[in-house]
């Protein structure tokens, strides 16, 4: 049985006996939170607990790396539909230690990529034309430094409510430890 196949006849039972019915909740945030975080498996469940969040209280936005690729793009439009959409009075960007975003080279994911039958031709059009590949796909050296560009950015985004707060943190995928990394 394909892992699709179990999940569809695990899904049936689940909606035939109604074990749904202990995530009800509503769209709106309870604790009016949203979280911007990695996407890293470790996080699943961990942080939702270390923080002691359940089913309903927050809105939880995922990257790579937790990281915002563009001002502009998919990432900080979810987070100002939660501002002023889905009632969020704060925001909550989280990055961990030993995150995959820590270690991606470029050239050898591009170089993956070839590879997997993606054409150099290809890979030189998109730089030609300016979308810089390289730097599309850098993910960052130091976590901290990374979450306190994201709190700026996010801070000071044309379009944000001025004053909003936007807090900082790292979080340990093993023992769920927050460390914080700037409060504004
Ligand atoms: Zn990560």
């Amino acid at each position: 049985m394909t892992l699709l196949n179990e999940i569809l006849s695990f899904n049936q039972k689940f909606v035939s006996e109604k074990q749904y019915e202990e995530f009800t909740t509503t769209k709106f945030p309870d604790k009016k939170v949203v979280i911007l975080t990695c996407m890293d498996a470790r996080l699943f469940e961990l942080l939702p607990k270390a923080m002691n969040f359940k089913n309903g209280d927050v809105k939880i936005v995922k990257s790579a790396g937790a990281i915002i690729n563009h001002p502009f793009g998919g990432i900080m439009r979810s987070l100002l539909v939660a501002v002023y959409e889905l009632r969020a009075e704060e925001i909550y960007i989280i990055g961990h230690y030993d995150c995959g975003m820590s270690a991606i080279k470029p050239d050898e994911m591009l170089q993956k990529m070839i590879d997997r039958g993606i054409s150099q031709d290809t890979i030189n059009m998109l730089n030609y034309s300016g979308v810089e590949l390289d730097e599309w796909l850098r993910g960052f050296e130091d976590v901290h430094e990374s979450v306190r560009h994201s709190v700026d950015m996010v801070k000071n985004h044309p379009l944000m409510v001025k004053g909003f707060p936007v807090h900082g943190l790292v979080i340990d995928p093993a023992t769920g430890r927050l460390d914080m990394v700037k409060d504004k």
